[in-house]
């Protein structure tokens, strides 16, 4: 079922991007934050230890790694709608349905041709 396929790769993509994105985040903001500590011992307020600091920003940084995934899952999905292919030739295109190939035949929506699941590797 493309559709299926379509949503499984959006997803991975998307938590691969927003769970990394969230990872490094949490990462630098934790290390700076250690960085700067040291300069302004004042800060008693705030948990000690760089990896205390990486689990309070990582929790604070949670809600906007979800917003991230979501943002970036709609968006595959989007362009794997948009995605397209010339039926005569099998060249893929995106944003492009209707328009014309070098082959002479026309774009359509892969969403719309029979899913053939051992094509070709995708990227
Ligand atoms: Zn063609």
């Amino acid at each position: 079922m493309w559709n299926r396929a379509a949503e499984r790769d959006a997803r991975l993509s998307a938590l691969v991007f927003g769970g990394g994105v969230w990872i490094g985040i949490s990462i630098l903001l934790a290390g700076g934050w250690v960085a700067s500590a040291q300069g302004m011992a004042s800060q008693k307020f705030l948990p000690d230890g760089f990896w205390l600091r990486m689990f309070f920003l990582s929790i604070a940084g949670f809600p906007f790694a979800v917003w991230m995934f979501r943002r970036e899952k709609r968006k595959h999905l989007e362009r794997a709608l948009a995605m397209t292919i010339c039926p005569a030739c099998d060249t893929a295109g995106e944003y492009n349905e209707g328009s014309s190939c070098n082959c002479g035949g026309a774009f359509v929506l892969q969403s719309t041709v029979r899913w053939i699941e051992d094509e070709k590797p995708r990227s």
